[in-house]
């Protein structure tokens, strides 16, 4: 891969450097190159040739001469010591007065290979490739790199009920938001995308032909036709396709139906997850979430922690009812220091709208029971 597609990637090689770094010793100020032992308070020096970053000294300095050098510059030869220009007084063009109370060996001078010496390792493999990697790859000098490519993801929508998002609804029809909802979600979990077929229609032909064409990739998102409905047809035809199903319906409140399986193909050791997501948008959300998100880190060679998990105090009390897990739409945020949280007004799976203003899903665990205001709970942050 080239270094500028690599952001975001984990490595999969060692890398080493191929020079020193820095490859000379270097001034870190602007100031004069001398030696120390005849620097004292007061001392005049003689200024031999004035060296700025790029160039190379071609003096050396004996007692009582010193070299002006510039931040970045090479370290004549006999210097051992730098003086900050604050430091000194310049008399005339060619004599320096320095002024600096104290001068030490070695001061501000960068030595050579102090970074990293030539052969030494930079970057480890497995390391996640930030600006501040690639900036150490442009160091030692490398553009391109390998790095675990970005899991492929493809979208599969189903529902004779969809209509896109630029068509007004007819009688029983609503819009497709899980299209735009998954792509954010992809973008935003770093997986590459692709969309198969537009809208699919609930009969067998049509999923069989959509599912066909997704399964090249490493993940596949089917949203809706996983429930109970007489066109719920989405596991019966990934069953028939050959994806042998991993589990089907979880404790899980939104989201229960969620079917998951696995797809081997003959010949080819990469295998396709299968995701069959409840089609309403809040279920979609947090199946994609704890369930999608996981997957597309592990394929991506990092650890599978999904959202960043949080505790808060909840605001106001909250009745949980029902045998299931659940994430409840919430805001989070601070109050004298400690992290609060609100569960919002929220009509159910279906209710996307209220969600624009949750920036986390609170936690309760199954089994009825009223938590009160005050109680601490989990969160799950929402990436922004
Ligand atoms: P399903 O999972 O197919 O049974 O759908 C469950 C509910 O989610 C139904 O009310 C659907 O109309 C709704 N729904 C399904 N797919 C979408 C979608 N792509 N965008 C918005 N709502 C959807
Ligand atoms: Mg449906």
């Amino acid at each position: 891969l080239g270094w500028n597609e690599a952001l975001g990637l984990v490595l999969a090689e060692d890398i080493a450097s191929d020079i020193d770094l820095p490859p000379h010793d270097k001034s870190v100020v602007d100031g004069y190159a001398l030696q120390a032992a005849g620097a004292a308070p007061g001392a005049v020096l003689t200024i031999l040739e004035e060296i700025t970053a790029g160039m190379v000294p071609s003096k050396r300095v004996e007692p009582g001469t010193a070299t002006r050098i510039m931040t970045g510059a090479p370290i004549p030869a006999g210097a051992d010591a730098v003086v900050m220009v604050e430091q000194t007084a310049l008399l005339s063009e060619s004599r320096v007065r320095i002024d600096a109370p104290l001068v030490k060996q070695g001061q501000n001078i960068m030595r050579r290979a102090s970074s990293r010496a030539c052969g030494e390792q930079v970057l480890r493999s497995g390391t996640t490739l930030r600006p501040i990697e690639m900036g150490i790859l442009a160091e030692v000098g490398r553009t391109d790199v390998q790095a675990i490519p970005r899991p492929e993801l493809s979208l599969v929508i189903t529902g004779n009920e969809l209509v896109p998002s630029n068509q007004v609804p007819g009688p029983g029809q609503i819009r497709n938001s899980n299209f735009n909802l998954l792509t954010g979600l992809a973008i935003q979990a770093r997986a590459g995308m692709f969309t198969e077929g537009g809208i699919v229609r609930d009969d067998s032909a049509s999923l069989r032909k959509a599912l066909t064409t997704a399964m090249r990739h490493h993940v596949v998102v089917v949203s809706g036709g996983v429930s109970m409905g007489v066109l719920d047809l989405v596991p019966q035809v990934l069953t028939e396709l050959g994806v042998e199903q991993v589990f089907h319906k979880v404790n899980l409140k939104p989201g229960k139906p969620l079917w998951f399986g696995v797809k081997t193909h003959p010949g080819r050791e990469q295998k396709t997850l299968v995701f069959g997501l409840p089609g309403n948008p809040v279920s979609t959300l947090v199946c994609f979430e704890l369930f999608v998100r996981p997957a597309i880190q592990k394929l991506s060679g990092l650890e599978p922690t999904g959202l960043p998990r949080d505790r808060a105090i909840l605001t106001k009390d909250h009745q949980q009812r029902g045998e299931r897990a659940t994430y409840w739409p919430a805001a989070i945020g601070k109050r004298d220091g400690e992290s609060e949280v609100t569960p919002l007004p929220w009509k159910g799976s279906g209710d996307l709208a209220t969600l624009a203003g949750a920036n986390c899903l609170a936690y309760f665990p199954p089994g009825e029971r009223l938590f009160k205001a005050g109680e601490q709970i989990e969160v799950l942050h929402l990436s922004s």
